[in-house]
């Protein structure tokens, strides 16, 4: 009963409630984005994006700020503050990376609060979201709808025509399951039909676990991107970009 509820709130959350962004500029946008953030994507992630004069999203939950997660270094926030000075975006990712879709809304909200008060307490300021784990249903996609300009969400590929702001399709960047191929394909697509592709992963290292990339990786789809002359956005320039008349 309970999986069936759960199906039919992630379908209607799926399908409901939603910002179209019109994707219709004719030229493709690629956008790097960062989940929690370990420090290696705040170091040699941003070094590599900038040495492709390209800018990414960082998605910080403030409760990982200075930690260790699944063996890696999390962020300072002086790493936040760099990429800030450097151009890049920081977005939110709750404060204790929860799972919007297993919490009650009053829950999450209280974790978005605590999140914006930590950026406040740095003079850090932050507009958009994404979703811990992907993991939405519609009370937490219309709740953040209210709270931040955008949400993105896992999953979805490349985005065609038309993006959903308030769940903004991504695909993963991780060295152990996308291929070069996919990577390829999907930046080849964004570019002849003018669409919006939205990567992400967690760290950037040589030896990266499940969720993460290597540099080798990021700097092929960089690569791709400019070869196919994607323009490369961070999340909220890219939304302003296709916003413009
Ligand atoms: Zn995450």
């Amino acid at each position: 009963m309970i999986s069936y509820y759960k199906k039919l709130s992630r379908f209607a959350a799926r399908h409901m409630a939603k910002r179209w962004l019109p994707l219709n500029k004719n030229q493709g946008v690629v956008s790097f984005s960062f989940d929690d953030v370990p420090a290696s994507a705040c170091q040699l992630g941003a070094a590599l994006l900038e040495r492709y004069d390209a800018r990414g999203t960082y998605y910080v939950c403030g409760g990982l700020t200075d930690g260790v997660e699944q063996g890696q270094q999390c962020h300072s926030v002086e790493d936040l503050r760099r990429l800030i000075e450097r151009g890049h975006e920081i977005g939110c990712h709750t404060f204790s990376h929860t799972n919007c879709a297993e919490e009650s809304v009053d829950f999450v909200t209280k974790d978005w609060r605590r999140n914006r008060d930590f950026f406040k307490q740095h003079q850090l300021s932050i507009s958009g979201f994404a979703f811990p784990f992907g993991a939405y249903d519609l009370p937490s996609k219309v709740a953040a709808s209210r709270v931040f300009s955008y949400n993105r969400i896992t999953g979805g590929g490349t985005q065609i025509a038309r993006a959903d702001l308030h769940a903004l399709g991504a695909q993963s960047l991780y060295s152990n399951t996308t291929t070069a191929d996919t990577i390829l394909e999907l930046i080849q697509q964004t570019a002849n039909e003018g669409g919006w592709l939205i990567l992400y992963s967690h760290e950037v290292s040589a030896t990266p676990g499940p969720w993460g990339t290597t540099p080798e990786q990021l700097e092929l789809a960089l690569r791709l991107a400019r070869q196919h002359s994607c323009k490369i956005l961070p999340v909220n320039k890219a939304i302003d970009f296709f916003r413009t008349e």
